[in-house]
């Protein structure tokens, strides 16, 4: 098995080796990654720049890829052909913080995961659930243990077709965990308020500021497994169809 990881933090995130060595013990692995940060910069395709890729080395001494493109232009030139073998699942991780409700349409976590489903490989993202205001590193073994399970559970079982599987691990020790819940995306309640200053010359400009988001809690919901500390596991969709209303706007009277 031939493992794609790559995330949204930029090649040299902890949390990204974390998840490339916990999936070496499940197969050959290939780290392909930004070279910075893109988190919350959603689903990208560059078009307007070409991209370069180069080789780099992990701090465990391996080898990766990096681009200057996002998570979801590193996806893509893998699956077109820059990595030469094929590639049987592409990982996505590990996110330092959770990525839930409508955080999936802003993750570069996630939205790298959805570029492999697109291309017809499966996609898997994995998030994790940090404390606010945590300060030092992270622990990311839960998360990577987390990941080499359902990693290990899609490629034996399968995935039905066109399936992003979004996974959310609660900031706890393995054997804290109370389990893993299937789960549908919650509601997240965000507190963004604009911050807007003046520069040295007298001109404004703005910063998208406010707290961390947080969310309803209700069962059965991603927010809520990880709130009762369960891994989530949310299968999406890239079909955003709300079918609900189609027979409502087919009434409208052009
Ligand atoms: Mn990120």
């Amino acid at each position: 098995m031939h493992i794609l990881v790559t995330n949204d933090d930029g090649v040299q995130a902890p949390g990204l080796l974390a998840l490339a060595q916990a999936m070496r013990e499940l197969g050959n692995v290939t780290v392909f990654a930004p070279d910075k940060n893109w988190s919350a910069s959603g689903h990208v395709k560059t078009l307007e720049r070409p991209l370069r890729a180069k080789e780099t080395t992990l701090a465990d001494g391996t080898s990766a890829f990096t681009t200057d493109g996002a998570p979801s232009d590193c996806v893509a030139l893998a699956l077109l052909g820059l990595i030469k073998e094929p590639i049987d699942i592409v990982v996505s991780g590990v996110n330092p913080h959770a990525n839930i409700g409508h955080d999936v349409t802003y993750s570069g976590t996630v939205t790298a995961a959805m570029e492999a489903v697109i291309s017809g490989v499966r996609g898997v993202a994995i998030s994790l659930d940090s404390p606010e205001g945590h300060k030092g590193a992270l622990d990311y073994s839960t998360s990577a243990w987390v990941g080499k399970q359902v990693v290990h559970q899609v490629m034996n079982d399968g995935l039905p077709e066109g399936v992003v599987v979004n996974v959310n691990v609660p900031y706890l020790k393995q054997n804290e965990l109370k389990g893993f819940m299937i789960t549908r995306q919650g509601l997240r309640v965000y507190r963004d308020l604009l911050d807007s200053r003046l520069d040295p010359r007298g001109k404004p400009y703005y910063w998208i500021g406010g707290d961390a988001p947080s969310g309803v809690v209700e069962e059965g919901t991603d927010f809520g497994a990880l709130h009762a500390g369960y891994v989530s596991i949310t299968p999406l969709q890239l079909d955003l169809t709300n079918y609900k209303s189609m027979d409502a706007l087919k009434k409208w009277n052009f």
